[in-house]
């Protein structure tokens, strides 16, 4: 998996006073995240929340990344951000190296806990849907949204409607459609957190699966220490409100992930680590 075989070729009219450097740090940029200096207050009814403070992040193509805090500490406000849903009060997101000053599902795709499918839509005409809003020709947007059903594992299940699927199809149909239209980028906010348990090591082998396939970067956001030791390249540990970066853990944990491997002395390391440092601050 190399970042640059699915980049788009940069321009070659750009060499840069650096030589050939530059060329590839445009080749390499599609999946990239930074976040610089942001902060975020919420006034809401008169009340004034300090959410985020000083969050500064780089994120590297094809990277999974998982930003774990306690609950409250506001990760979804970060992810809302990173996906340009909403405005920081201060900083700078950059995807794919230009601001994300709305949604731009070209280059993040989405995937909250809540699937959030239309339920007079079937799986395919869900996929389909970000697609007919770019008028995307009809027979196109048929095949590419086949492909991603395909990807995630509902060839077969693309006529059903969303009350005829479990709570995992219906997530593997959301995450088929925030990939669509192939975002270099896919960030998802506790999108197992309303699964069982098994549903959700599932679905955490089957989002490992996706992202090895398609070498997107993934930024996920959950509360669970298993999931984020089990799943990530990197561990952001954020504090508890008003949420700051306390520790960032590179998982030296081997690829595949095995289910076995949440045994060893290895793994209880790693959630011991990030206990250590959030235990204080599991809000009531
Ligand atoms: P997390 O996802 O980590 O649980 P959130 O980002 O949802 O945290 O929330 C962070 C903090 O910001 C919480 O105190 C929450 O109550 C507050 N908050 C979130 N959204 C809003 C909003 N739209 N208006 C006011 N306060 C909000
Ligand atoms: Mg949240």
């Amino acid at each position: 998996m190399t970042t640059t075989a699915r980049s788009p070729a940069p321009p070659a009219s750009a060499p840069g006073p650096a030589g050939k450097a530059p060329l590839r740090v445009v080749a390499s940029a599609a999946g990239a995240v930074g976040v610089a200096g942001l902060d975020h207050t919420y006034t809401a009814a008169g009340r004034v929340t300090q959410a985020l403070a000083g969050i500064d992040l780089a994120i590297k193509p094809g990277r999974f990344v998982v930003i774990v805090g306690p609950s409250g500490c506001g990760k979804s406000s970060l992810l809302m951000m990173m996906t340009g849903l909403t405005r920081p009060t201060t900083g700078t997101i950059l995807c794919g190296g230009r601001p994300m000053t709305e949604p731009d599902p070209d280059r993040v795709g989405v995937v909250f806990q809540e699937a959030s499918l239309f339920p007079w839509l079937t799986a395919q005409d869900n996929v389909e849907f970000p697609l007919s809003l770019r008028r995307v020709p009809k027979a196109e947007r048929a095949a590419r949204a086949r492909e991603k059903l395909a990807l995630v594992g509902l060839s077969g299940f693309e006529d059903r409607y969303p009350h005829e699927l479990s709570g995992g199809m219906k997530q593997r149909v959301s995450i088929a459609r925030g990939l669509v239209q192939n975002p270099s980028i896919l960030m998802l906010d506790e999108p197992f957190a309303a699964l069982d348990e098994q549903t959700r090591i599932t679905m955490g082998d089957e989002l490992l699966r996706i992202w090895a396939e398609t070498g997107k970067t993934v930024v996920f956001v959950t509360h669970s220490l298993t999931e984020a030791a089990y799943l990530a390249d990197e561990i952001v540990v954020m504090s508890a409100r008003p949420g700051r970066i306390i520790d960032r853990i590179e998982v030296a944990l081997p690829r595949p992930r095995t289910y076995e491997m949440m045994a060893t002395p290895q793994f209880a390391e790693l959630r011991e680590r990030i206990w250590k440092q959030i235990r204080h601050q599991a809000s009531a």
